[in-house]
């Protein structure tokens, strides 16, 4: 069961979570234009809209997801949306997440660069135990490569990271990114 919506950030949660229905803050972080966007429309609403920036201010995209486990995650996911300018905006971006999600472009050497600084911010602000994902988009411009995946693979096992890389243009192991989160969270409390 898939189903995409807008939600209000200011919305208060009427439903009730337990061990089995797990409802989770994911914050993304990454440089701009490694397709944060993209990746988030394309698990929402299926579909590749570069032109369509719609998680600009006070709202967030949700996204329920049902595991093999017989779970469901209902991911509500936190685009930066520019405030990585603000540093300290941080805080409050990372407080209550229990995933998150940093983005490279495998033909942007800086933008691996950047992710590194991302994962050094959230092991000082995010939760202990955060669930994190590095993820190596733009994995359908393989001729324009200039990250090898080993090298993202080998920092992400030592930050404690897992590691995928995703094409928001081609769908290509977006859902899987989702689920593999999904999958790695802690069970047996409710979330937030
Ligand atoms: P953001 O700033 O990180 O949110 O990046 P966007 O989602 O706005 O994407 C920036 C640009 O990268 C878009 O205009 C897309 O054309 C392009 N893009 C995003 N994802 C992909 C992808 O998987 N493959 C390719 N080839 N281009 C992508």
């Amino acid at each position: 069961a898939r189903q995409g919506r807008l939600a209000g950030m200011n919305q208060d949660a009427v439903e009730t979570f337990d061990s089995k229905n797990l409802r989770i803050k994911l914050v993304l972080l990454g440089d701009s234009g490694v397709g944060k966007s993209c990746i988030v429309l394309q698990f929402v609403r299926g579909q590749f809209d570069p032109s369509s920036k719609v998680t600009v201010g006070a709202s967030f995209l949700s996204q329920t997801v049902a595991l093999k486990d017989s779970t469901t995650v209902k991911f509500e996911i936190w685009d930066t949306a520019g405030q990585e300018r603000y540093a300290s905006l941080a805080p409050l971006y990372y407080r209550g997440a229990s995933a998150a999600v940093v983005v490279y472009d495998i033909t942007s050497p800086d933008s691996f660069q950047k992710a590194q600084f991302w994962v050094k911010e959230l092991q000082k602000h995010g939760s202990p135990g955060i669930v994190m994902a590095l993820v190596g988009n733009k994995a359908d411009l393989e001729e324009s490569r200039e990250v090898a995946s080993e090298d993202s693979q080998a920092y992400a096992e030592s930050n404690g990271m897992f590691f995928i890389e995703t094409s928001a243009k081609l769908a290509t192991n977006v859902n899987l990114l989702f689920e593999e989160i999904g999958q790695r969270l802690p069970r047996g409390q409710p979330t937030q």
